[in-house]
């Protein structure tokens, strides 16, 4: 009890302050005053990230330094109707003896909670060598916390615990890089031809997180709309006035919708959705059975693309594979290389769609650049080649995840599940500044980060912090 209470406490103060990914300077400022009072060595370096040293505890000056690391920033999101400021309210905690939760909005424990960890261990922890705690900035869009951070951070330490995980069980030793890949294209417009206007939406889809997700097989919204109207666009003229959708690189996306006019009649547009929800289902539907296609009337716009600006992009997005493209051959059931079609966006009379391949083999991802610029040539597309994200290796011969998943069994009689993952973490990039770096990652069990709903297992917290300060004991004694 007495170590649950006492990272809640820590994780109080963090939940007061607004902490949304961009808008950190507040909760930095804080860290440093905070950790600066409790009398450890600060530095808040010029993006605001946190770093602070603790000396090691007597007799364990020579042992090797270890770094913990979280990341400050929070995805801010609401209940309908729920009034929140990100940039100004406090998140309201709500304890019950399962869970911690928040008020209608998201909790932030993703991370505050590995921060709060790393507070609280580095003012209690008893036998350790020398220990550095990185908070890291803007995790949750871009990652240019991890991104900007010196390397000089890295390269004095021999073991890192990363604590920005999601189930207090798992050790993550591996993760995948990706690159952010966005096609665009000027439009052109021309007076909308008679016919009558619809919109057609896709929805019902399951979507989710495309570095957990995408091995399951799910239809991607957007790419089974430019299904639909390549179908269609074989009846008639298809003049297509809008098409969007998605939410994030990263999401897949599970609604999309366009607006067009067409003189095919409404009924023999009904068949065809009919038939290709048939084939949708045919080839989607053990995993995603509740599609829906939702074709309504709607006012005519003034406007529609011209004819060969709305053949690029339904060729483009028809062509852009959405999914698993390799598994690995190291690992078992492991997604080795995957790419996403996340979003469609039509702004200003530019059109851009946003294309997310993840791998864990490096040169896949320089693979995909290439691919890309042909062909956006090829279909008359600007292709931008955007941040590369560098992977996290797997270190078979890793002394801390040995260690860790000894340690944990021997405190929880069961082991701990070890894994690589599919998706992101900030670990790629320290590894890119530091190979030697001895690393994992782990977490208190949280449930639906980034959502309203998000919670953390309060049962989960005092066995983590008992996990790596035993962890520190024994790296001490090294
Ligand atoms: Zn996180």
């Amino acid at each position: 009890m007495e170590i649950l209470d006492g990272v809640l406490e820590e994780f109080q103060k963090l939940a007061a302050i607004p902490r949304k990914s961009g808008e950190e300077k507040r909760v930095s400022d804080f860290l440093k005053t905070y950790l600066t009072e409790q009398g450890f060595h600060v530095v808040q370096d010029e993006v605001n990230n946190i770093i602070a040293d603790a000396p090691a505890t007597p007799g364990f000056e020579q042992a090797p330094r270890t770094i913990l690391q979280g990341h400050m920033d929070m995805v801010c999101v609401a209940e309908d109707g729920y009034a929140y400021d990100p940039l100004r309210d406090p998140i309201k905690l709500v304890r019950s003896e399962k869970y911690l939760e928040a008020e209608g909005t998201s909790l932030g424990a993703d991370d505050g909670i590995g921060v709060a960890e790393g507070l609280y261990l580095l003012k209690h922890a008893k036998d350790h060598g020398p220990l550095r705690l990185i908070v890291t900035v803007d995790e949750e869009r871009g990652m240019t916390g991890a991104i900007h951070l010196a390397p000089k951070y890295l390269q004095d330490a021999k073991f890192l615990i990363n604590c920005d995980s999601e189930n207090y069980d798992e050790l993550t030793v591996g993760s995948a890089g990706s690159v952010d890949l966005t096609f665009r294209r000027a439009l052109k417009y021309e007076a909308a031809p008679e016919g009558k206007a619809y919109r057609l939406s896709v929805g019902g889809l399951l979507g989710g997180h495309s570095g957990e997700r995408i091995g399951d097989g799910r239809g991607n919204a957007l790419r089974t709309l430019a299904f639909l109207l390549q179908a269609l666009s074989r009846q008639g003229r298809i003049a297509l006035a809008d098409f969007h959708g998605g939410k994030a690189h990263n999401a897949i996306p599970d609604t999309a919708e366009a607006c067009f006019l067409t003189q095919i009649p409404q009924e023999e547009i009904s068949q065809i959705l009919t038939a290709e929800k048939e084939k949708f289902l045919a080839i989607y539907g053990a995993v995603d059975p509740s599609v829906e296609f939702v074709l309504q009337e709607t006012e005519a716009p003034e406007r529609v693309l011209i004819p060969g600006d709305a053949q690029r992009l339904l060729r483009l997005l028809l062509l852009l594979h959405t999914g698993v493209f390799a598994m690995s051959t190291v690992i078992p059931s492991l997604v080795e290389t995957s790419a996403n079609l996340g979003v469609v966006r039509m702004e200003d009379d530019v059109v851009s769609v946003e294309y997310f391949p993840r791998s864990a083999v490096d040169g896949k991802l320089d693979e995909f650049a290439a691919e890309a610029r042909i062909l956006g040539d090829l279909v008359g597309f600007e292709a931008v080649v955007g941040t590369k994200s560098p992977g996290w290796k797997e270190n078979k011969k890793s002394v801390l995840a040995k260690m860790m998943a000894e340690v944990f069994e021997e405190q929880n009689g069961k082991p701990m599940k070890v894994e690589t993952i599919h998706a992101g973490l900030e670990c790629g990039w320290h590894f890119g500044k530091n190979p030697q770096l001895d690393m994992v990652s782990i977490g208190v069990t949280t449930q639906d980060i980034h959502s309203p709903n998000e919670r953390l297992v309060l049962a989960t917290v005092e066995p983590q912090v008992r996990l790596i300060e035993e962890a520190l004991r024994r790296i001490a004694k090294l």
